[in-house]
């Protein structure tokens, strides 16, 4: 690794964006408006276009498309969607997470523990 006051390399920023993700998805309501999902979907889109590192951006943007990643946005009434609040989004994220950890060979993390890891800390109290 770089000493830490080098501009990021592709490792260093992706560790440090999928914080930012996963902490974003950690904060997110446990129930979202249409317009916090509305939102959302924005963001990411355009921070799939604007991601810093072009191939990775690239196959995100492929997999945003593929149907059952599709972010949409679901009115209460209608049932519960991908961005329909904090434990959907949270799930969401962690798989696309691992469709990249899969892509470069990496473990699987256990989509059951991303809270634990990313909210509200580990069981054994490590984090408290
Ligand atoms: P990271 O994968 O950065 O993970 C950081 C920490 O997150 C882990 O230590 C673990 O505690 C936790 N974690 C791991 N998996 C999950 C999960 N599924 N859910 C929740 N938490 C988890 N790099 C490339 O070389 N090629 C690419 O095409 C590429 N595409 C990327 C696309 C995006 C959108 C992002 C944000 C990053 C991408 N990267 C890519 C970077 C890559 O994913 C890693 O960030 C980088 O290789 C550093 O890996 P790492 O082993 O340090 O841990």
């Amino acid at each position: 690794t770089l000493p830490s006051d080098c501009p990021p390399d592709v490792e260093a920023l992706g560790r440090s964006t999928w914080t930012l993700l996963h902490t974003i998805a950690a904060t997110y309501p446990s129930s979202a408006t249409p317009t916090q999902q509305t939102e959302m979907k924005k963001f990411i889109t355009l921070f799939s276009r604007v991601y810093p590192c072009w191939v990775c951006a690239e196959d995100f943007q492929e997999y945003l498309k593929e149907p059952e990643n599709k972010l949409k946005v679901v009115e209460e009434e209608k049932g519960r969607g991908h961005l329909s609040g904090r434990s959907e989004f949270g799930l969401w994220m962690c798989k696309a997470h691992n469709n990249v950890n899969v892509k470069l060979g990496k473990k699987e993390f256990d989509c059951s523990k991303w809270e634990e890891r990313w909210r509200t800390g580990w069981k054994d109290g490590r984090c408290d």
